[in-house]
């Protein structure tokens, strides 16, 4: 998985390389398809969500830009296996997930590998989480019609906010953007296919 992640997709943050190859992803993903966890391509979790391609965690998290002191907002833990990768990059990571149990799952497996600067708890992640604002960065692993508002209020002047936005539910462009004194600046990093981002400034249900 990391060769392919360095020669075919050309990740060349080798700190995101070292992390993932650290991170035991068929720890998250469910049992009858841990064969498959190190493969090209995402993969079911329960209540009808994926588990991300590893190159599209790779190339997120790359985006991102972290270091040992950022503090990081995520959107879509799902199975909390980019929560982990953010974890070992980052000081401190609070994440959310929609769906109750899907919430737990992830941080009680984020807590069986001893990681201990994740928070997830279940909400609507359109809404972003005010009170640990401003963060350094945030990352959205579901596809929503346009940038909620709320996330780019709650990103610190040099942050980044990497999220993928579309004008259907089914296909969406990976957009950074990059919060400077003067305003946002946003860029365009390829098409890419995410479940949809549900709530207040998402898609309705
Ligand atoms: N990074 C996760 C991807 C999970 S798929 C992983 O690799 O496992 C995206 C997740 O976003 C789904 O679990 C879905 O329930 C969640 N989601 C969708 N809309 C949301 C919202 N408004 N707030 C929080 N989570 C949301």
């Amino acid at each position: 998985m990391i060769e392919r992640l360095r020669a075919h997709y050309s990740i060349r943050d080798e700190r995101v390389l070292r992390v993932m190859r650290e991170v035991p992803r068929h720890f998250f993903v469910p049992e009858a398809l841990r064969e498959r966890a190190y493969g090209d391509h995402a993969l079911p979790i329960s209540g009808n969500q994926t588990i991300s391609q590893p190159y599209i965690v790779a190339r997120m998290t790359e985006l991102l830009e972290l270091d040992d002191r950022s503090r990081v907002l995520e959107i879509g833990a799902g199975s909390g296996y980019q929560t982990a990768v953010l974890a070992r990059l980052a000081a401190q990571v609070y994440a959310i997930e929609r769906i109750g149990e899907l919430a737990r799952d992830a941080q009680a497996r984020i807590r069986e590998l001893n990681i201990y600067n994740a928070t997830i708890k279940a909400f609507d992640g359109t809404l972003g989480w005010e009170a640990h604002a401003p963060y350094d960065a945030i990352l959205t692993a579901a596809g929503g019609p346009d940038i909620p508002q709320p996330l780019l209020a709650q990103l610190k002047i040099g942050g980044r906010l990497v999220i993928p936005i579309g004008s259907s539910r089914e296909a969406q462009r990976l957009i950074r953007v990059c919060r400077t004194e003067a305003g946002y600046e946003q860029e365009e990093h390829g098409a890419c296919v995410f479940v949809p981002l549900i709530g207040r400034y998402g898609w309705q249900t």
